[in-house]
């Protein structure tokens, strides 16, 4: 199977090229030429086997030029109980008889970031191989808190690579600057920049789109890759634990094989409600994929109105890592909600670059009210949902949680839609630890790792091993930039 660029359809290149490329030369995303189908009889072959096996099952179909040997192996290195505290690795927790919560956190940073960047990097190296890549790979990173840590652990010391993670100053917790900033590894880096997500965001796409940089640093023996939700080799394991979740209801009898769910995604970049839009295309039973957004409710907008407009004031919010008003991912919905078009998701893509944004032509706006529902929630009211679903069920979950329950309830009440639906949980409550203290009205003059301390006592609830490991860390970065040094930082890093 090929892969095409949403910007141009021409441009067709195997897998391992499109996971080693990340981006194509033209700007445009890696897509896959034809969806694999799922037929119910595969979803219910896939009911007894274990997440790993799941993996390499959904994985397979995508990957023609990985041996299923391969992917066995990648599964296995990836989603292990070293990595992973739980053996279902992405287990779901029942709330009600109707609403589940598919916690993705419990990988070795504490947010679902990891379900993806464990898988990666046994991807990019097996890619760079397969397509006789003889430079090192540089992994930049720009992240709005989890991706930064999450890609440094999967690729800590992992052989012919270096990365190095742009944070925002103003825009992660604290514990989340705290597990980057004190990572190990001989082959990392991580560098503050001032501004937000966004400005981090863009300075790192100028260096991918900057030719005579990219001379530079191949001349210096080094090939730039990205770890961004962009890359194929991110998302594709995401679809994994929608087809997971469905199969685990079904086994407990939840649902009947073959019987509808709703799926409710605390959305920024677009890359996780993505995967869940691709696993109802090849055909789970999903209804409707909700998305949710924080007070930066650009994509409620655009779902609702069929206008993106990036063109607004950026709100630093308790749910940082939906902190976004350009989501990269979009694009790949674009392009296959035009009848796959490459003309007019280059030209969305144009206007957005030149006026901030663009409105979908009435047919696509159909079929995204079929598909898509949107929401938001606010500061204020994520505060009050996790301090009500504490209350209620005894049941501790961290603000982005708390948005997507909360777009949830507004869809049931506003739709009368009440079948069987799943909240996608993507951080432990742990780290965010600072907001869901100050949610529970017990917030103290703690900070960074008392924090944490703190939650467990109020809550007698377990910490992550990996958040208490950072106990006592030493901080081995400590440098914070303009984002005009950011080219500048990167051949730093490689010198
Ligand atoms: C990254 C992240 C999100 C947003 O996911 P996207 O794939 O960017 O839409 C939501 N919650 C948490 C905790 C995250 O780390």
């Amino acid at each position: 199977m090929r892969y095409l660029s949403t910007r141009d359809k021409l441009v067709r290149v195997t897998a391992a090229e499109a996971i080693a490329k990340g981006l194509s030369d033209d700007g445009g995303l890696f897509v896959p030429e034809v969806l694999p189908s799922l037929s119910e009889g595969q979803i219910q072959s896939m009911c007894a086997m274990r997440y790993q096996q799941r993996a390499v099952y959904i994985m397979s179909a995508f990957l023609k030029d990985f041996s299923a040997a391969e992917l066995t192996n990648f599964a296995a290195e990836s989603y292990n109980d070293e990595n992973f505290s739980v053996p279902q690795i992405a287990p779901l927790k029942t709330l009600t008889d109707d609403t589940w919560f598919l916690e993705l956190w419990h990988g070795p940073t504490s947010a679902f970031k990891d379900m993806a960047l464990q898988m990666l990097p046994h991807l990019l190296t097996a890619s760079l191989q397969k397509t006789g890549e003889s430079r090192e790979v540089c992994i930049l990173v720009a992240t709005s808190g989890d991706t930064g840590k999450a890609a440094l652990e999967g690729f800590c010391d992992v052989d012919r690579t270096k990365i190095l993670v742009f944070y925002p100053q103003d825009g992660v917790s604290d514990v989340q600057k705290l597990q980057m900033v004190s990572q190990s590894g001989g082959n990392v880096g991580v560098c503050g920049v001032a501004g937000n997500f966004d400005d981090a965001q863009t300075g790192v796409k100028q260096i991918f789109g900057d030719p005579v940089l990219k001379q530079v640093f191949s001349a210096a023996g080094y090939v730039l890759s990205s770890a961004n939700s962009i890359n194929w080799g991110r998302l594709l394991p995401q679809i994994v634990y929608y087809v997971s979740a469905y199969c685990d209801l079904v086994q407990a009898g939840r649902i009947a094989l073959g019987g509808p769910v709703n799926v409710s995604v605390p959305t920024g970049n677009f890359g996780n409600i993505l995967a869940a839009f691709y696993a109802k295309r090849m055909g789970l039973p999903i209804n409707k994929l909700i998305c949710a957004s924080n007070e930066n409710n650009v994509l409620t907008n655009f779902i609702r109105t069929g206008t993106y407009d990036r063109n607004r004031p950026f709100h630093n919010t308790l749910s940082p890592s939906m902190d976004i008003l350009v989501s990269s991912n979009l694009e790949r919905l674009l392009f296959a909600l035009s009848g796959e078009s490459d003309t007019i998701t280059a030209a969305y893509m144009a206007e957005l670059n030149k006026t901030g944004r663009y409105t979908v032509t009435p047919q696509i706006k159909r079929e995204i009210d079929q598909i898509f529902w949107a929401d938001y929630c606010d500061d204020e009211k994520t505060k009050k949902v996790i301090y009500a679903t504490y209350r209620k069920y005894g049941y501790l979950i961290d603000p982005h949680t708390a948005v997507a329950f909360d777009v949830l309830n507004h869809y049931r009440h506003d739709t009368g839609d009440n079948i069987p639906a799943i909240v996608v949980s993507t951080a432990s409550p742990y780290k965010f630890a600072d907001s869901v203290l100050d949610a529970l009205g017990q917030r103290g003059s703690e900070e960074g790792m008392e924090l944490i301390d703190r939650l467990a006592s109020v809550t007698g609830t377990v910490p992550p091993m990996p958040l208490m490991g950072l106990k006592g860390k030493r901080v081995r970065f400590d440098q914070v930039i303009y984002k005009e040094a950011m080219p500048q930082a990167v051949m730093d890093f490689l010198r």
